[in-house]
């Protein structure tokens, strides 16, 4: 740190820049639960479409059984009338009888079809299911690490924010009490900047050009000065690195 004439400066310069990297904590800090709140959204999505295949699966699965039943029916049934082929007594009985039986064919055929389009059905759902579940563990162990991750970054803010915090309290400590409530007052006006550096006669917390004659008092000067412009405490800082 520079040494500067007045040993209040430097406290009061710290002081900003503590309470600067507070605000900045802060912004930080007030993101983060917002990201954890997307993740859980994104994941919640995937899940849910992950249950909507189950649920489709299963109720091919229960429509398939329902098929095979009827099917298996179907072809108890034909069995029957091909038996009773052998007992009719007139053409007219035989006749209908092989209506029947060509009805009962043609029934059991298209359910077969419809099973064999389930079985197709099923089977690609299964594929894709599989599929599915690994990129759902994939992005289930991404989802649970950023969530620790970002647990752990709050976990770290708060460290931060309250060494900042008791740092700041010990510096106001060495500070008399008039200048912390200047600092303060000029801090709320200028928008949390109370404390700016100038240099080549610039303001660097309104860019406005200073007077000469207080350009230089702020270099020889044991006085702590203020922006005629902005009203902020300034101190001299070579800005040319
Ligand atoms: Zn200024």
């Amino acid at each position: 740190m520079v040494t500067r004439l007045n040993p209040l400066l430097n406290k009061i310069i710290e002081l900003q820049k503590i309470d600067l990297e507070v605000e900045r904590l802060l912004a930080e800090k007030k993101k983060l639960p917002l990201r954890l709140q997307e993740l859980e959204i994104e994941f919640q999505s995937i899940s849910d479409a992950a249950s909507r295949r189950m649920k489709e699966f299963e109720e091919k699965q229960k429509e398939k059984r329902e098929k095979d039943r009827q099917l298996q029916t179907g072809l108890e049934m034909l069995k029957r009338a091909r038996e009773r082929l052998f007992d009719v007594k007139t053409n007219k009985e035989y006749q209908s009888l092989l209506k029947e039986i060509e009805t009962s064919e043609a029934k059991n055929s298209s359910l077969e079809d419809e099973i064999i389009n389930l079985l197709d059905s099923l089977d690609g759902l299964e594929k894709e299911t599989k599929v599915k579940e690994q990129e759902f563990a994939t992005l289930r162990d991404d989802y649970e690490q950023e969530k620790r991750s970002v647990t752990e970054a709050i976990e770290s803010l708060d460290r931060k924010l309250d060494a900042s915090v008791r740092k700041a309290e010990e510096l106001k400590r060495g500070i008399p009490p008039d200048l912390i409530k200047k600092y303060e007052k000029i801090k709320v006006l200028g928008h949390g900047i109370a404390v700016v550096p100038v240099w080549k006669e610039v303001c660097y917390g309104c860019h406005m050009a200073i007077p000469p004659q207080l350009y230089n008092e702020v270099q020889t000067s044991d006085e702590i000065m203020t922006c005629p412009n902005c009203n902020r405490i300034i101190y001299w800082e070579d800005r040319t690195a």
